[in-house]
């Protein structure tokens, strides 16, 4: 998959001094290459037969809407403070740069459903670590995580449950 490094732009200290960040959007805007890296990731994910995926807010959506609509499973949103109506549960948690804090409905989940967890991206492992916790407090049952970059030195890994499935695409 390294091939495909050359339709990820590189942007220095964005959003903060210091962060060299990672812009998929060259990806998404061209259907083939786009659909090179969903194929396979489609195929692994179909393996574990989950019952929905679920996106994080907001780049995660991109393609996690785009897998569950592919997979026909359902599509879970786990989603930025005070954007989901109703009755909410939430985590803050630390990013590569900064603090966050995300929030998942709370009777979105049926008990024991098999969730895969998908965000674009893997760095400190921090927001997949804290939507992970998320989906276990609404009930759901965690089975795995995929991405479509990880950035190694960051060891993200070392952050998620080594227990569980764990795919990434594109490794720096
Ligand atoms: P982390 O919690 O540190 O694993 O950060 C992952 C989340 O932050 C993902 O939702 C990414 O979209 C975003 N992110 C963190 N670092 C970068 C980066 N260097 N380039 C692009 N996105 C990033």
């Amino acid at each position: 998959m390294d091939h495909l490094k050359k339709y990820i732009t590189e942007i220095n200290d964005y959003p903060k001094e210091g962060i060299v960040f990672k812009d998929l959007n060259p990806i998404y805007k061209e259907p083939k290459i786009w659909k090179e890296l969903m194929f396979p990731l489609q195929n692994l994910i179909s393996t574990k037969k989950p019952d929905y995926i679920a996106g994080i807010e907001s780049r995660g959506f991109i393609s996690a809407s785009a897998l569950a609509f592919k997979l026909e499973i359902g599509l879970i949103t786990i989603r930025k403070p005070n954007k989901l109506p109703g009755e909410v549960i939430g985590t803050n948690y630390k990013l590569e740069y900064g603090e966050d804090r995300l929030e998942i409905q709370r009777n979105i989940i049926e008990k024991d459903s098999k969730i895969l967890l998908f965000d674009d991206l893997l760095a400190t492992g921090g927001t997949a670590g804290a939507a992970g916790n998320l989906i276990k407090k609404a009930g759901g049952n965690l089975i795995g995580y995929a991405f479509l970059v990880e950035l190694t030195e960051l060891k993200g890994r070392e952050n998620l449950d080594s227990n569980l499935f764990l795919e990434t695409l594109i490794k720096y």
